[in-house]
């Protein structure tokens, strides 16, 4: 499953896992619309003493991490002989998703939740999408894509429930494992809203540990957004399932998901991998997106939210200090607004 001295020796694309994954580089529904995603770089920074590296998943073709996702459910869409994708998204996997559908030469429709970033709506529609907004909440787009996808019998490209998303960013998880020499680093951060990063992260692991290739699990930090976090309140109140919230509002528009689908799922790996979850205030975002920018980096306000959920966990807990730690950047600056 891991033949890690021929993956070694592979293009720097996430394909270079393709015993893994459910297509290869070479298939045709692969070859012809991928855009050589995956393989993202790590980017030293320090943060209270501390090594963080940052995995700039902003670098990816649409500028952010959901091309992992998209291009494997985009491949899987073309294998079935889809003739028109349906998607729902709050911004990213909306704009990942219409880019490979473009490339596929489908027709793909993406209902989006009223107050999506502008920019983000541009991407879209450039890539050739129908985007619809709907004047309503995040899940209310999710119920009309739905409806579509019933009346039309059209496929549907949901990173929330199709599981070829999964199959995609299991490659983050993969891509940390290899880079820092086949090993874990002690702490991963992550963001949540639907957990498509946690779902993912959670596939390699269990994929790796299954192949005998794991000494040194991580912990996972977990960070929601205060105005909208389901899975955190359910963390810390010690259920099973998580009741949905309404989003209060945030300016991580990218994690405020107030009835993630799959919020019991995750709930379960972070305590069976002994992590934990924080959230983070609007402000403490804002003074992490400063302080990126004051080193290079010009994300958008979501992608700021794992490393402001860093410090806090950081400044709250003095005697821990992991050694490595991964952290994502996960959407470009240029997305927002
Ligand atoms: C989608 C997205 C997230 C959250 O991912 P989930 O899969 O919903 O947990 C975080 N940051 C950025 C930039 C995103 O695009």
């Amino acid at each position: 499953m891991f033949p890690r001295d021929a993956i070694a020796r592979r293009a720097p694309t996430l394909w270079r896992y393709a015993e893994a994954l459910p297509f290869g580089p070479d298939d045709p529904v692969v070859a012809a619309i991928s855009m050589g995603e995956g393989f993202t770089p790590l980017v030293p920074h320090r943060l209270d003493g501390v090594e963080v590296l940052l995995k700039l998943e902003f670098l990816s073709p649409t500028l952010s991490f959901k091309d992992r996702g998209a291009v494997v459910l985009v491949a899987q869409a073309r294998a079935l002989g889809a003739a028109e994708l349906v998607a729902d998204s709050s911004g990213n996997a909306g704009t990942a998703i219409s880019a490979y559908a473009a490339r596929a030469g489908l027709p793909c429709t993406v209902y989006v939740p009223g107050g999506t970033s502008p920019k983000k709506l541009r991407q879209m529609r450039a890539h050739g999408a129908t985007v619809v907004e709907v004047d309503g909440s995040r899940e209310d787009a999710a119920t009309a894509a739905i409806e579509m996808v019933e009346a039309k019998r059209a496929y549907y490209a949901s990173h929330v429930y199709n599981p070829f998303f999964f199959e995609g960013t299991k490659t983050y998880g993969l891509e940390i494992w290899e880079q820092l020499g086949w090993s874990w680093p002690d702490l991963v951060v992550l963001p949540v809203g639907n957990g498509t990063l946690v779902l993912g992260v959670a596939r390699a692991l269990d994929e790796l540990e299954a192949a005998g290739l794991i000494d040194h699990p991580p912990r996972l930090l977990l960070v929601q957004a205060n105005g909208c976090a389901p899975i955190a309140r359910a963390f810390v109140a010690g259920v099973e399932d998580v009741e949905p919230v309404s989003n209060e509002g945030t300016i991580a528009e990218g994690i405020a998901i107030g009835a993630p689908a799959r919020g019991g799922q995750i709930l379960a790996i972070v305590r069976r991998l002994g992590g934990t979850i924080v959230t983070v205030d609007d402000e403490a975002i804002t003074a992490a997106v400063a302080d990126l920018a004051a080193r290079g980096l010009f994300v958008e306000p979501t992608a700021a939210a794992p490393l402001a959920g860093l410090a806090q966990y950081l400044a709250a807990h003095p005697e821990v200090r992991p050694d490595r730690v991964v952290a994502p950047l996960a959407g470009a600056g240029l997305k927002a607004g």
